[in-house]
């Protein structure tokens, strides 16, 4: 008698969460026809497939080729108790620091966004208080020394009404780049808000500009209503006063995942913009007029981005080491409004063994002598500033004469995971987090999956249960 084999290639093990009753459970990686599938069962809600990335080389360059060793938080502030991802954070079983951390200061909005991972909008009128959010600063500067890059987000932050208080409180603190999350109204129809924003310096300061789409029709799906006049004014206001900016895009499958390429060529026409970051849909707080499979994979996007854009190639935008599952990158030297892709041109070794996550070019030579090569090959000096600066979250921070980070673009693709796709070792590895007032550090995913007030019943639940067979296991 011959004996079957299964029609797929059993790759690993994980851990998950069940997307129907959210406890933890085991995962298995599978590939089948060059794509990678996570299986799932749970003991209540039984099988779940769910499709992690369509292409299996890329994949495996995340898993095999772009790893390093994780950089640690200077202090952790929860201890283990209940198991990952009941324990955050971060807990001592964490595998990397905040490279960005994010300061929600309100869940005030002006928007109702059909797809909203905070459920903020207009019914709410919460701001935090100075305090919490000086103590949530505080929270990051405690785990990081220097925090290489913090978020004012919301709700909507412009609209708080210590606004700038709560700038002047970050820029007093060691922090070494702080990003606006906005959906730019704010920015758009107070030419003098953009103003005083720029007296804060245009340098260290980046205004994270929600940015989904060229299409109004788009637009009022995933935002409610046509923003284009709005995008176009901000984007005006901020190329007035250079200030650097980074388009957002919400990628929601049928919606406007044809479009990417469009956006990136717009974004290389404008000034201020350094870069684009694409972020597939992710299941949390409120997502109405959007299929819940909407979501897309890193890969799927990537390969949009390589066909779409007439720029980048496949080997310019590779797996971000720190966090290979769910970050992938590009770099491209930006002059005028031509884009110069440098990835190609770098080592996978090179971003891998880089002196730390966050990579300085003067202690990395071989990096630092690519890029001066290209950059010598392509621009006179006196187009060049005379630094090229930090640049986000886990990338390379550079400081090399004759860049600029104006000429720096950067394309990052951001996978939030949820419920459905959660891979736990990956979620270990995540390094956006959000901060609490009461001294924790929630990494993204299972910030909006369980630490949010509205899951406060769900996590005590699940922890009661746990702590039951603690008990139980106690008695054996
Ligand atoms: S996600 Fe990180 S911080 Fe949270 S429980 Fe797991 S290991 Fe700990
Ligand atoms: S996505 Fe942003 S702009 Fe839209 S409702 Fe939520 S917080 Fe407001």
């Amino acid at each position: 008698m011959s004996r079957k084999n299964r029609p797929y290639h059993f790759y690993d093990t994980t851990g998950s969460i069940c997307s129907t009753c959210y406890r933890q459970i085991e995962a298995k990686i599978l590939f089948k026809d060059g794509k990678v599938y996570m299986d799932k069962w749970c003991p209540q809600h039984g099988t779940e497939r769910v499709l992690i990335s369509d292409d299996e080389e890329y994949y495996r360059l995340g898993r095999e080729v772009f790893v390093k060793r994780p950089e640690m938080p200077q202090t952790f502030n929860t201890r283990m108790h209940y198991g990952c991802p009941y324990d955050c954070g971060l807990c001592p079983d964490h595998m990397q620091h905040s490279c960005l951390s994010i300061i929600e200061i309100n869940e005030a909005c002006n928007l109702n966004c059909p797809v909203c991972f905070a459920a903020s909008g207009t019914h709410k009128h919460t701001h935090h208080s100075l305090e919490n959010i000086i103590a949530m600063l505080d929270t990051v500067v405690k785990n990081e020394g220097e925090p290489d890059v913090v978020q004012l987000s919301g709700g909507e932050p412009t609209l708080h009404p210590q606004f700038f208080e709560i700038l002047a409180a970050a820029r007093a603190r060691p922090i070494k780049h702080l990003m606006i999350n906005t959906n730019g109204i704010r920015i758009a129809q107070e030419p003098e808000f953009v103003a005083k924003l720029a007296e804060f310096g245009r340098h260290g300061l980046e205004i994270y500009l929600q940015f989904d789409s060229m299409r109004p029709e788009v637009l009022k799906t995933l935002r409610g209503a046509d923003l284009s006049r709005i995008r176009r004014q901000a984007l005006e206001n901020l190329n007035q006063h250079n200030l650097s900016t980074t388009l957002v895009v919400t990628v929601a499958r049928g919606h406007n995942d044809d479009e990417l390429g469009d956006i990136i060529r717009f974004a290389q026409s404008q000034p201020c913009v350094r870069g684009v970051t694409l972020q597939p849909i992710q299941q949390a707080g409120r997502q109405t007029g959007v299929a819940a499979d909407n979501r897309l994979t890193v890969s799927e996007i990537r390969r949009n981005i390589i066909q779409q854009s007439g720029i980048f190639d496949a080997a310019d935008i590779v797996p971000v080491p720190c966090n290979p599952d769910t970050l992938a990158m590009a770099y491209a030297l930006k002059v005028g409004d031509t884009l110069t892709p440098l990835t190609r041109y770098f080592e996978p070794q090179t971003l891998v063994e880089g002196s730390a996550n966050t990579i300085v070019f003067e202690h990395d030579v071989d990096l630092k002598q690519q890029v001066f090569k290209l950059f010598s090959t392509n621009h006179s000096p006196e187009s060049q500033a005379s630094c090229l600066s930090e640049l986000m979250c886990c990338l390379p921070q550079i400081a090399a004469p004759n860049l600029s980070y104006e000429n720096v673009f950067r394309i990052l693709i951001v996978q939030f995971m949820d419920a459905t796709n959660l891979d736990i070792r990956a979620l270990k590895k995540s390094c956006i987090h959000f901060a609490t007032a009461d001294g924790r550090m929630i990494p993204f995913e299972s910030h909006n999956l369980f630490y949010r007030p509205e899951q406060a019943a769900l996590l005590q639940g699940l922890r009661e249960k746990i702590e039951q067979t603690h008990t139980v296991w106690a008695q054996v």
